[in-house]
C-alpha cells in the first residue's frame, strides 16, 4: 500500500509518500510560500534525488497539489510511474473536537464535522479542510482520502482533567474545553517506549514530552492520555518558541486595555511574539537562543531556565496525578537533539527516583534514539524520535485492515 501523506499550513503544503510494505518513506518535501512571489517547492527521494524550484508564484493550494502530484511521478525526480498507484491521501487535520477518536476515511459527513471545527481551529482546520476538497477534485473517487486528528488521542481524557472552570454554560454552547494536540506524535512515542520496555503498554505508566517548536506534555497511563499540557488551542501549557504558553487570563485583558489592542493583535502577541523569542528578544529557535545564552545573553538564558523549569513541573504534575510513573520520553527537535535541557529537567527529578548516564545523555543526539537513564534509576527515561508521518501512515492502514 502506497499512501501520500499531506500535512497544509495556511501558506505551506508539506507531503510523504511512504510505501507501507516496508514502511519506507519514498520521496518527502515542502511546498512553501504558497500565494506569494516567493513559492518554493523542495523534496528529496530516499535515493537522494534532490528537486529545488523557486516558482514565480504558487497561486493557491490546488496549485501545490498539482506540482507535487508532477513531482512524485516525474521520471528524474519522481518515485512512483503512475498516480494510480497511490492507494491512499492521508491528511493531517489539526481539530477533531469531541467527533473523532481515530483516524476515518473521508466522507461527506467527516467533511461537514472539520467544516463545523473551523471555529475552533481557524487557520489549520480551514487550510486542511481546502486541500480535502481539492483532492476530492482532482482524483474523485479514484482515491480514498482519510484524515488523522491531533487530537484523537486525548479522546477519552477525564472530564475532570478537559474542564475549566468557567461556567458550564460555555462548555455547552461553544464547546470550551481542553482539547490537547500532537497527539499522533504522543502516541507514537509512547508505544515505542512501552517496545523497547519490552511491556505492555496497559501495563506502564508514561510521561511524554514533545519538545520542539511547539511543545506539549503528555500522561500517558496505561495506554491512555488522562491529561496534556495544551489546551483548548495550541497555546496552553510549555512556554514555546513564540507562543506564550500558560498565563493568568486576566493578563489579557489587562494588556489589550492598556493598549488599546485588538483581540486579533492580542492573539498574535500571544502566538507569534512571546515564548522564546518574547523573553530574549533574540530568536524563536532554541539553538540560536542557548548559543546566545552562552555569550552571556541573560535573557536568552532566562527563556531556557523557564523552559525547564516548567518542563519539571508538568513532570511532577503527572507523575502525581498518574499516582506513580514508570519512564519518561522525549522527543521532537529539542527532546531529541539538546542534552542539556534533558539534564537539567532530569536533576530536578530525583525526588521521584530518576537517575541519568549524564555521559550516555551527552550521546544521545543527531538522530540516535535509546535509554539514557541510569539502571538504577527507579524511573526509565529515553529518547525517542518523532516521526508523526509515519504514525499517521499506520493509523490509516489500520484502517483498511479492521
Ligand atoms: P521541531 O519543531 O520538532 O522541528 O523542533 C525545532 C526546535 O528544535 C528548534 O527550536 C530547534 O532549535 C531545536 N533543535 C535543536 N537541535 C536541533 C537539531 N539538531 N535539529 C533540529 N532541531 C533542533
Amino acid at each position: 500500500m502506497i499512501i501520500l501523506l499531506l500535512n497544509a499550513g495556511s501558506s505551506s503544503l508539506k507531503f510523504q509518500v511512504i510505501d507501507m510494505v516496508c514502511e519506507k518513506v519514498l520521496i518527502k518535501g515542502t511546498c512553501e510560500k504558497i500565494n506569494s512571489r516567493k513559492s518554493l517547492i523542495r523534496s528529496r527521494s530516499f535515493a537522494g534525488v534532490e528537486f529545488i524550484r523557486q516558482y514565480d508564484e504558487l497561486v493557491d493550494h490546488k496549485d501545490a497539489v498539482y506540482h507535487i502530484k508532477e513531482i512524485i511521478t516525474d521520471s528524474k525526480y519522481g518515485v512512483i510511474k503512475d498516480f494510480s498507484e497511490v492507494s491512499v491521501i492521508g491528511h493531517r487535520v489539526v481539530h477533531g473536537g469531541e467527533y473523532f477518536k481515530d483516524a476515518v476515511l473521508i466522507d461527506d459527513d467527516v467533511i461537514e464535522k472539520i467544516r463545523d471545527l473551523i471555529v475552533l481551529a481557524p487557520l489549520h482546520n480551514q487550510a486542511n479542510l481546502n486541500v480535502i476538497l481539492i483532492c476530492r477534485e482532482l482524483f474523485g473517487d479514484k482515491i480514498s482520502q482519510a484524515a488523522v486528528f491531533d487530537t484523537s488521542f486525548y479522546f477519552g481524557m477525564p472530564q475532570k482533567a478537559y474542564m475549566y472552570g468557567l461556567p458550564y454554560r460555555y462548555y455547552e454552547k461553544y464547546n470550551i474545553r481542553k482539547y490537547g494536540f500532537h497527539g499522533t506524535s504522543h502516541k507514537f512515542v509512547g508505544e515505542k517506549c512501552a517496545e523497547i520496555m519490552n511491556q505492555k503498554i496497559e501495563d506502564l505508566k508514561i510521561i511524554t514530552c514533545h519538545l520542539g517548536n511547539g511543545s506539549s506534555i503528555t500522561a500517558i497511563d496505561r495506554g491512555k492520555a488522562v491529561d496534556t499540557s495544551m489546551g483548548f488551542t495550541p497555546l496552553d501549557g510549555l512556554i514555546m518558541g513564540t507562543r506564550c504558553g500558560s498565563l493568568d487570563p486576566s493578563i489579557v485583558t489587562f494588556i489589550e486595555e492598556k493598549e488599546n489592542l485588538s483581540p486579533e493583535k492580542m492573539d498574535s502577541i500571544l502566538n507569534k511574539e512571546s515564548g522564546f523569542l518574547g523573553i530574549s528578544g533574540v530568536s524563536n529557535d532554541d539553538r540560536e537562543v542557548l548559543e546566545s545564552a552562552k555569550n552571556g545573553d541573560e535573557r536568552s538564558a532566562l527563556s531556557q531556565e523557564m523552559f525547564d523549569y516548567q518542563i519539571i513541573k508538568y513532570i511532577g504534575a503527572y507523575a502525581a496525578a498518574m499516582n506513580g510513573c514508570d519512564a519518561i520520553v522525549f522527543t521532537a527537535g529539542i527532546g531529541e537533539n539538546q542534552w542539556g535541557h534533558r539534564e537539567n529537567v532530569c536533576e530536578s527529578l530525583s525526588f521521584m527516583g530518576v537517575e541519568l548516564d549524564k555521559k550516555v545523555n551527552r550521546e544521545m543526539i543527531f538522530g540516535k534514539c535509546g535509554k539514557i537513564s541510569s539502571p538504577k534509576s527507579a524511573v526509565e527515561v529515553f529518547v525517542i524520535a518523532a516521526n508523526e508521518e509515519l504514525a499517521m501512515a499506520r493509523y490509516i492502514q489500520k484502517i483498511f485492515t479492521k
